[in-house]
């Protein structure tokens, strides 16, 4: 027989994306195209949904022209069904309905951060571990036991992609504000001195965005303000890893998500890796940030387990955590 092949559609957020990947977890396309907003602004649900209604046809054709498949070839269609902003997820859920209504293939629904772990398990091979997920929606410690991903630690307000993308948006960089900090940080010379919030096993951001922002104001050096603000948010989630560790256990760490691209990050975390004598991995920058593949690859595990929704039935739900989702596939 051959092996499943699966579509998936993503629409969480910034992202457009269609991936196409097979049971064995070959990557066969990835398409995708990113709505940025002006220099100053944050991103307007309505206009990231208007902004992917646009793309969706071209970047779906796109990733069945790379993969040198007809739409009729594919087995499953995934797509991912929140988190995420409402207007944005509908867009890519009313795709998906479509699609398998007309090609009468099963449709799977896709928690969008559990794929963001999935693909890049898949990528790095890590089998068990701890995983630190840092993206735009999400900041979180998370390890797998008893048929869920469970949380160790997490954001008590805004996430670390969020952090930096606003700090960058008040600072006149362009989005995603991420890479734009990562650059300057690189050239700070000097530490200032900034707050440092780590609750319980738990971080919390907004706080170190308004005193950078002060200090900024006050006229301190972007490259330092970039270099401490990097320094002191990663040490925060670093902390809270470092005893997620002691306390599971797990001898294989895994960072995953948009802001696992930063090379400081990665720094911090493989060296708490090897001194408590654990494996780490790091998802390639290529699969990072949000993509198709992901649900697509996450389609497989749950359709292969038996998971599919009714088109009806198919909702969108913006606010579904990932430790709702039962994982039979990791059981
Ligand atoms: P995602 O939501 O998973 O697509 O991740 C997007 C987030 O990753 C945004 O907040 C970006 O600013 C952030 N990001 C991307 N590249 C980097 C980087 N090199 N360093 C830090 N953050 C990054
Ligand atoms: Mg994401």
């Amino acid at each position: 027989m051959k092996d499943l092949l699966c579509l998936g559609i993503e629409s969480t957020a910034h992202t457009f994306g269609a991936g196409i990947v097979s049971e064995d977890g070959k990557i066969y396309s990835d398409s995708r195209d990113v709505y940025i907003p002006v220099i100053g602004r944050g991103i307007h649900p309505t206009e990231a949904a208007q902004h992917h209604n646009i793309v969706a046809p071209r970047v779906i054709l796109d990733a069945f022209r790379k993969a040198d498949l007809k739409p009729g070839m594919i087995d499953i269609i995934a797509y991912s069904c929140g988190p995420g902003l409402g207007p944005c997820l509908r867009v890519g859920a009313t795709i998906a309905r479509a699609l398998s209504t007309y090609l009468c293939k099963p449709l799977v629904p896709v928690n969008h951060a559990i794929a963001h772990i999935e693909i890049a398990s898949l990528n790095t091979g890590a089998k068990d571990p701890l995983t630190v997920l840092v993206s735009g929606g999400h900041t979180a410690i998370v390890a797998y036991a008893a048929g869920r991903w469970r949380i160790y630690g997490e954001t008590e307000d805004i996430t670390l992609g969020n952090l930096l993308d606003m700090f960058a948006r008040e600072v006149g960089l362009p989005l995603p504000g991420g890479p734009e900090v990562e650059r300057l940080a690189e050239m700070g010379k000097i530490f200032i001195d900034l707050p440092y919030t780590v609750k319980g096993n738990d971080v919390a951001y907004s706080g170190l965005l308004s005193a950078a922002l002060r200090k900024y104001r006050d006229g301190v050096d972007l490259t330092d303000l970039c270099f401490s603000l990097q320094e002191v948010a990663f040490a925060m989630i670093a902390e809270a890893t470092e005893r997620s560790l002691a306390h599971t256990e797990k001898k294989e760490l895994l960072l995953s998500g948009g802001v696992a691209a930063n090379k400081r990050l990665q720094g911090m975390l493989e060296s708490i890796a090897r001194e408590h004598n654990v494996k780490f991995y790091c998802v390639d920058k290529s699969l990072s940030g949000d993509s198709g593949v992901q649900i697509a690859w996450n389609g497989i595990l749950a359709y292969r387990c038996g998971l599919r929704i009714d088109v009806e039935k198919s909702l969108v739900k913006s606010r579904w955590r990932l430790d709702q989702v039962d994982i039979p596939w990791r059981s």
